[in-house]
């Protein structure tokens, strides 16, 4: 009997390019945790059989980053396989107990760290020009609302600049990425329903957001795990670089050399960044030589493996102090786990998000001052 993915399995020729531009295989030693590894599994899963620890901890050893799909020369669908794999290991009660919680926290309590949902909003300040009611709405994430709220400030007085008005989603909640990373489609599928259902309920039609990963999840999952939306999604840096292309936005040079740390749901658009960042006369140096690497932290890695998760944050973190002033992110989840990496191996780092770098060349003082920066 075939099994799905054994076909796109078995066409894989051995050629190790997925080996090369895996971040845990970077940071871990003798190859022990390839993505052709990870695949190499499935069959024992389908059948239920016992995984060595080596081969448990692979399955789980991935942010889902996409640099193997990226790489692979016959195509093989490596993130769908481990995501398949994990709900199998999920539905025979085998995930790790973390993964279940996390889970389970997005379900029970809108957020993967079970925050006070009260306090979702308290980044807002008196300043910011929010409506009750608009066809645009702003949605900051998770990360964002509770631990970079910076980035929803810089966001909002951006809009309000450019004449718009957005309203915030009051029954804001988690878009649920870790909940498909982690193979849980049928949670995943329900939450989707629910939330879309409530967007569209206040006749909101684009939904503006900070997070890359909430960006992915509303435009490309929710359509499959339940219906297309009537409503258009966009990610936040889009917005910004059509407004300054038609010259609604007008940047003033910051004399500032980044390097820009690549939000991994976004890695096919990153030139919007860096559009951005020019239309600042900031120089920009590449990480990696252009190449994509994950800071590490998604998809469970963090919270699973969080030694090696920290390792591959300071893949970034050394790279940047040679070539940079700063690292430039656009995705608060980089920001917030390589935060945590730098604090537990006391290093420095100097890094801010592309909407507020732009606040403060548009803005000027005016932002910095109200932005409690
Ligand atoms: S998705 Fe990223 S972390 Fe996972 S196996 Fe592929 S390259 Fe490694
Ligand atoms: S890149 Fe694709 S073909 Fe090459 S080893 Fe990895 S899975 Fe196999």
């Amino acid at each position: 009997m075939m099994y799905r993915f054994q076909e796109e399995i078995y066409s894989c020729i051995d050629c190790g390019k997925c080996w090369d531009v895996c971040p845990v295989n970077m940071v871990t030693d003798g190859n022990r945790f390839t993505p052709q590894g990870k695949i190499a599994t499935l069959a024992k899963i389908v059948a239920g059989e016992e995984l060595t620890k080596d081969e448990m901890d692979n399955i789980y050893l991935s942010t889902r980053c996409g640099a193997c799909d990226d790489v692979c020369p016959v195509k093989i669908p490596i993130t769908d396989i481990i995501q398949y794999e994990r709900e199998l290991l999920a539905k025979q009660g085998r995930e790790p107990a973390k993964t279940t919680a996390i889970s389970n926290n997005i379900i029970e309590h809108n957020s993967p760290g079970a925050k006070d949902p009260s306090k979702r909003f308290d980044w807002i300040t008196d300043d910011l020009d929010i409506a009750e009611s608009s066809e645009i709405a702003y949605m900051a994430g998770c990360w964002v609302s509770y631990s970079q709220q910076e980035v929803a400030r810089a966001t909002i007085r951006l809009l309000n600049h450019a004449g718009i008005r957005p309203m915030i989603l009051k029954e804001e909640k988690c878009c649920g990425l870790f909940l498909i990373d982690s193979g849980h489609f049928g949670q995943a599928a329900e939450h989707a329903k629910k939330f879309v259902d409530y967007i569209e309920s206040l006749g909101v039609k684009k939904v503006i957001a900070s997070c890359p990963g909430c960006y992915l999840v509303l435009s490309h999952d929710y359509p499959e795990l339940y219906r297309e939306l009537n409503f258009e999604v966009e990610h936040s840096l889009n917005v910004f670089k059509d407004m300054i292309d038609k010259g609604i936005l007008k940047p003033e040079k910051l004399d500032l050399t980044v390097a820009v740390r690549d939000a991994c749901p976004l890695r096919e658009t990153k030139d919007v960044p860096r559009s951005i960042l020019t239309s600042m006369g900031v120089e920009i140096k590449e990480l990696f030589d252009g190449k994509q690497v994950c800071c590490g932290g998604p998809a469970g890695l963090k919270p699973n493996f969080p030694d090696i998760a920290n390792d591959i944050a300071m893949l970034t973190v050394q790279s940047y102090k040679d070539k940079a002033d700063m690292l430039a992110s656009y995705c608060p989840f980089c920001v917030h786990h390589m935060s945590g990496a730098c604090e537990s191996k006391g290093e420095e780092m100097k890094i801010k998000d592309v909407s507020v770098l732009l606040a403060e060349s548009v803005l000027g003082d005016h932002f910095t001052k109200r932005n409690n920066l």
